[in-house]
């Protein structure tokens, strides 16, 4: 018994000491899914964000405004990005505005009130406190001249050059159209061709390819995640595995040439 145990001991012990990682076979990178800086940040009715969450990096838009708007904030790289986006419309032969960007906690509050009270009911186009992609400093409203001097927003939006070389394009710069035209009933949100959401260019070109919400996004690598710890990976360790291999400092042993060699002869 005891030398079948220990036969079983020398055949599992080595299978075990070299097991490798489950394979990662997500489209996406698993730093990309870790998100340490948080763009792929959701939220919306079901997923709120804390009254008090503030990003940590906003700083003061640095592209065309609206007329009538003032000083407005975004997170560091999504502002980078917006520039370079204006940028590029600018060559193609547009010139976008920004019409709103990061908007606090308290101010989404009383923009909810508001117009709950003026219109006796939610009609889907101002998020609920908490639920706001301005919230996350991400998401931005970007509108074309003509649009600036119209009292409200509608999806007639849509069919502007402007409008529809952001849907082509948002994607190169980290963007996807939030809230799309057939996905009201995911997002829980009107379709809203003026509203960007920055969430890092991988995701923003796997997202608009796919044709998908954040919320389909969101289920869908939280589902994989599952799946592949259910199948005994660690996602943890296997990020860990990946910085190691991306570390220069532990794996580069070149000029130890002559000392490895003196171990194998
Ligand atoms: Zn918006």
């Amino acid at each position: 018994m005891k030398r079948i145990r220990m036969l079983l001991l020398a055949l599992l012990l080595p299978v075990g000491a070299f097991a490798e990682q489950s394979e990662w076979e997500y489209p996406l990178a698993p730093e990309i899914i870790k998100d340490p800086s948080q763009y792929i940040t959701l939220s919306n009715r079901n997923v709120l964000l804390d009254s008090h969450y503030i990003p940590n990096d906003l700083v003061t838009a640095s592209v065309r405004r609206a007329v009538g708007t003032g000083k407005m904030q975004l997170r560091k790289a999504a502002n980078e990005a917006i520039v370079a986006m204006f940028d590029a419309a600018s060559e193609a032969g547009y010139s976008l505005y920004l019409k709103s960007a990061y908007r606090a906690y308290s101010t989404q509050k009383t923009m909810y009130y508001n117009r709950l009270q003026k219109l006796g009911r939610d009609d889907g186009l101002v998020s609920f406190p908490g639920a706001s992609d301005h919230q996350t400093g991400l998401g931005v409203d970007i509108l074309n001249l003509e649009w600036t001097y119209k009292d409200g927003m509608n999806e007639k939006f849509a069919s502007t050059a402007e409008a529809q070389w952001m849907e082509a394009h948002c994607h190169e710069f980290g963007f996807i159209l939030r809230y799309m035209s057939d996905k009201e009933e995911i997002t829980m949100i009107k379709f809203e061709p003026w509203h960007f959401r920055y969430v890092g260019v991988e995701v923003a070109t796997y997202i608009m390819e796919k044709h998908i919400s954040l919320e389909e996004f969101t289920q869908e690598w939280q589902d994989y995640l599952a799946q592949y710890e259910k199948n005994g990976g660690n996602f943890n360790e296997l990020l860990r595995e990946r910085a190691r291999m991306n570390d220069p400092t532990v794996v580069d042993h070149a000029d130890d040439g002559e000392e490895e060699l003196s171990i194998f002869y």
